[in-house]
């Protein structure tokens, strides 16, 4: 096995000795199919990926819209080994290709990288190498491809194709605007006749007519397909005791790597640390750290089993490993797309995975106050409030929540996921007229001047200090709530808050106020349901699994043993190579590994995920992994 160091993005192994696919490809009539199956050791084409496939190997331009997981690589990859010439792959982060090219050069495949953190020898071997016109891929920064002395190192070398990877970048609708993605629309003239493709997993409508649009991709077949993540199990939790919560989070994920968002930089920090000392493993991770631990440790996330990220939204884009079980965020995001977007970075590998929020009165006064004071112009105001709304319902519905995601990318579920705790849970709704009629008159009686926690001792009558100096005692509401308890009124606020009948004054220490709605319940015009908020049991949230995909939980007791053998395996293998384990295989080909115990090289090509590269190369060792297992069982 040749030891490649990481330092090195040119692969002397995948530069040199890797020729037996072009060989086999490049000749003749290359067939995808052939491809996925010899090189990916994959049997059959997902969804739309046949389609895209085809059309591009004909030369026809495609826009890509899949959500994560769905397989874009894939539509890209094939057509460039299936077609003459070097594939170009623009793509925002170096880090980004760095694992790509990891991920080629395992599979035989000979992919390099253009970028700024080259040497010079490294330069040079990429320009050699596509002189000799032994490249397949080759990914380019974006402000690379551009420039002139890009054009003339590409003069007289062939090429497949060009594609254009998180084109979402070139859109200002996002939080990814990467302005020399805007030069990109240009490559079309200056190398005409090479078909191109853009491929996002952001599905909204303005950013796919802005993709279109600046990179003059009006001539594309546009594919598109569900954004559902059925593998991905939903939870969302009132927040009671947060840390406590985490924790029994945690549990249900033991040896497994997954992320937990915060918002600030502190808490990350603080998270960081706590967990630390509750003995699991986690590591901080957010723009003000030191740059150089700040990338150890996104590199230690990509190359340990069993690593808790805590980061803030600064981590993340461009984080292709496939294997994150679980996803935590402990403050509200900003909105459904960056709830839907963070989330979705958990099961990029098609296993159950489960991402689980936390969520209170305070995330809604915390948010409301971000927009409020930031200095952006009243219209962005209130298209930021309308989101921040958007995902307070979703937080809020007793439906499915996977309908109500998917509903506000206008796609229509039917519901009824049992995959989400919703579904798995119904939750009970109570009529909450009379008591939202309380706690309204409660806040228009003591002149819209008090927070929750004042409120709240009104309405269950509780006489103190406060209470009494502002003759609250006296008042016709004091103690009218008394058959509630203050629990259950802190849920009521809440709801109010979420529901827009009540909005947060941030200049006068977070007191409640009435909105105009607010009117209808006073006139009993309109009926207010409240959510019956459950206790925290920390109950499994996967009771109804995604049908399609087979976990390592659900392995038996023998084939549990043969996976974490194979699994010590792998880590050892990248360890050597100095590469993530799921470089070498994906957790999928593992689990049928453990299941299957194919005795021999050839049974091997039967597992998905083993090309004849694969085999070849990291074959032996597992079959002997396999051959001691079964020999002492
Ligand atoms: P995306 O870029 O859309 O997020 P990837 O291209 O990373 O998704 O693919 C996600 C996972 O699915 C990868 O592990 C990939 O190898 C696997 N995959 C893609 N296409 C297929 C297929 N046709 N059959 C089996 N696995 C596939
Ligand atoms: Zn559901």
């Amino acid at each position: 096995m040749p030891a490649t160091g990481r330092g090195s993005i040119m692969k002397g192994d995948a530069m040199q000795g890797g020729g037996a696919i072009k060989r086999l490809f490049k000749g003749g009539r290359r067939d995808p199919l052939d491809v996925l199956r010899s090189v990916y050791g994959y049997s059959a084409f997902r969804g739309e990926q046949q389609r895209v496939i085809e059309r591009v190997v004909a030369g026809g331009d495609a826009v890509v819209l899949f959500p994560t997981g769905a397989g874009k690589s894939l539509c890209f990859q094939i057509p460039a080994l299936c077609r003459e010439g070097v594939g170009l792959v623009v793509s925002p982060l170096i880090a980004l290709m760095r694992d790509q090219v990891e991920a080629m050069t395992q599979l035989g495949v000979r992919a390099a990288a253009l970028n700024s953190s080259l040497t010079r020898e490294e330069f040079l071997a990429v320009r050699r190498s596509l002189a000799a016109g032994t490249l397949d891929l080759l990914y380019v920064t974006p402000e690379r491809i551009v420039t002139p002395a890009f054009r003339e190192m590409m003069e007289g070398v062939p090429i497949a194709l060009l594609a254009i990877d998180e084109a979402h970048c070139v859109s200002q609708w996002g939080h990814d605007f990467r302005p020399e993605y805007r030069a990109l629309g240009a490559f079309a003239e200056q190398f005409p006749g090479v078909p191109r493709l853009a491929l996002t997993a952001t599905a909204d409508p303005h950013t796919r007519d802005d993709i279109i649009e600046r990179l003059r991709l009006d001539a594309a077949e546009v594919f598109t397909t569900s954004f559902d993540r059925p593998n991905i199990a939903y939870e969302i939790a009132e927040r009671d005791q947060p840390r406590q919560q985490l924790l029994r989070f945690l549990a249900r994920h033991p040896g497994e790597s997954g992320i937990v968002y915060c918002l600030s930089r502190a808490k990350v920090e603080e998270t960081a640390e706590w967990l630390n000392a509750q003995g699991l493993r986690a590591l901080p991770y957010h723009a003000g750290m030191d740059r150089a631990l700040r990338d150890a440790n996104q590199d230690a996330f990509l190359k340990e089993d069993a690593l808790c990220l805590v980061a803030t939204v600064a981590f993340g884009m461009g984080i292709d490993k496939p294997d994150v079980r679980y996803v935590a965020h402990l403050d509200l995001p900003g909105s459904v797309e960056a709830y839907y977007q963070e989330t979705g970075r958990a099961g990029r590998d098609g296993l159950p995975s489960d991402v689980w929020m936390a969520y209170g009165m305070a995330d809604v006064v915390q948010r409301r106050r971000m927009i409020d004071e930031g200095g952006a112009a009243d219209e962005v105001k209130r298209v930021e409030r309308a989101k921040l709304n958007a995902l307070l319902a979703i937080c809020e519905t007793v439906g499915c929540r996977r309908q109500a995601i998917l509903a506000h990318f206008g796609e229509a579920h039917p519901g009824g996921c049992g995959n989400c705790d919703t579904c798995n849970t119904p939750v009970e709704t109570w009529d909450g007229t009379e008591a939202a009629i309380k706690a309204l008159a409660a806040i228009y009686r003591t002149g819209e001047r008090f927070g929750t926690g004042h409120l709240i001792d009104v309405l269950t009558g509780k006489a103190n200090e406060k209470t009494e100096r502002f003759g609250h005692t006296q008042m016709p509401v004091f103690g009218a709530g008394r058959d509630i308890a203050p629990g259950v009124w802190q849920s009521i606020f809440r709801q109010l808050l979420a529901g827009g009948l009540v909005s947060v004054d941030h200049g006068a220490y977070g007191a409640l106020k009435l909105e105009p709605e607010a009117r209808a319940v006073f006139r009993r015009e309109r009926e207010v349901r409240f959510r019956k908020d459950r206790p925290q049991t920390g109950r499994k949230a996967r009771a109804g699994q995604a049908p399609a995909a087979r976990d390592r939980s659900t392995l038996s007791g023998d084939d549990r043993a043969l996976f974490e053998k194979l699994r010590a395996e792998r880590l050892s293998i990248a360890k050597d190579l100095d590469v993530p384990p799921y470089v070498i295989f994906p957790d999928t080909t593992l689990i049928a590994l453990a299941r299957e115990r194919p005795r021999d090289l050839a049974e091997l090509l039967d597992i998905p995920g083993i090309g004849e590269t694969k085999r070849d190369r990291f074959g032996e060792a597992f079959l002997a992994v396999i051959g001691d297992f079964v020999e002492t069982m």
